[in-house]
């Protein structure tokens, strides 16, 4: 029925009616951390709004030099750079990022692993570069987050291995948009909607209505499969379609197995909704690993969590708390 391997499912922030009101709505774009942020903030204070859409710029360009592995400054690289040498100490805002990422390796029997990147920086996708199966088998030996060692008490990080390099790739994004909500709100900021490319987050309501998140049919740009109404909510998308690309018919692509250093092939596709960004930009990039029938166990087994799995024959899997969206 679905045969159209090039799918896209894209989350489209849908504008509801054009209130009365809609004026002052501050909308904000910028390109940060290799995507685009949006933002879309409410006040009845314009100046308020404005400085709160500035906010969530800096917030994105901030942790961006602290997270960023392209960046020869960010406290990331040093970490890569030094951590094997020495027990590093390192910030509170990365300490409590690689903690999570730990938290999500247990979960997922080492699904999620930031340390798929000691094979991960092997491949340049918009080049079309792919390691070798000896070159993968080499760097193997990092890829495991048990060689990660967090130190509470003395804020240290120490990898156990030599190869091991980490990217947080899989979660910061979901990180700085919790973290520009939370600063929004302390402003006095109550609506808004903070984007990060895949990872979206949702404060209040939209002037009294829900947000309302349509999710497009992934082989049909033009047809909406599920509108799901949300009010304090974060949601993130993982595809492969992002960063690819095709040789020989496979397709290469940003979301690493960490048991094989290849590109996971189980699913096309992953949208999660939950409480926090982090979490579930975390848990989008964990089921995409694991695959339908493990990652809808997961989810199930996760309270205030959903997903929609695109999986590899183009069927569409919902968790049981989305059953009746469609
Ligand atoms: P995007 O960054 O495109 O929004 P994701 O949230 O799915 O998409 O994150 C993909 C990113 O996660 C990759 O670019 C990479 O940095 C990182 N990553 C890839 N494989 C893994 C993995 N197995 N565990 C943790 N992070 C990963
Ligand atoms: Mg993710």
């Amino acid at each position: 029925m679905l045969s159209n391997k090039h799918m896209i499912i894209l989350i489209v922030v849908s504008m509801l009616l054009n209130t009365a009101n809609s004026s002052e709505w501050v909308v904000h774009n910028a390109e940060i951390m290799g995507t685009t942020i949006h933002t879309e903030v409410w006040h009845h204070d314009h100046t308020l709004a404005q400085r709160a859409a500035e906010l969530v710029m800096q917030t994105m360009q901030e942790v961006n030099q602290s997270m960023s592995p392209y960046i020869e400054t960010s406290e990331l690289s040093l970490i890569n750079h030094k951590a094997a040498s020495q027990k590093l100490s390192i910030s509170d805002e990365l300490y409590a990022v690689i903690k999570r990422s730990l938290y999500y390796s247990e979960k997922t029997q080492g699904a999620f692993d930031i340390t798929f990147a000691s094979v991960g920086y092997l491949y340049d996708y918009r080049h079309k570069q792919r390691p070798d199966e000896s070159k993968i088998k080499q760097q193997l030996a990092g890829v495991n987050y048990r060689h990660i060692e967090l130190d509470e008490n003395n804020m240290t990080i120490h990898f156990k291995q030599p190869k091991v390099r980490i990217d947080l790739g899989g979660i910061a994004k979901g990180y700085a948009v919790d973290l520009a909500i939370q600063r929004a709100n302390a402003l006095g900021i109550e609506h808004i909607l903070v984007t990060a490319g895949g990872d979206t987050r949702i404060l209040g309501d939209r002037q009294g209505r829900p947000w309302v998140i349509g999710i497009r049919h992934p082989f049909n740009r033009d047809k909406v499969i599920a509108k799901i109404p949300l009010v304090n909510e974060a949601l993130s998308t993982s595809g492969d379609y992002e960063r690819y690309f095709d040789e020989d018919g496979v397709r290469y692509h940003h979301i690493i197995d960490p048991n094989t250093g290849d590109s996971a092939r189980k699913v096309h596709s992953v949208t999660i909704l939950g409480p926090a960004a982090m979490d579930t930009d975390a848990l989008s990039t964990s089921v995409f690993v694991l695959g339908a029938t493990q990652g809808l166990k997961l989810l199930e087994s996760l309270k205030g969590i959903e997903g929609i799995i695109v999986d590899n024959e183009g069927n569409l899997l919902f968790s049981s708390g989305l059953q009746n969206v469609e």
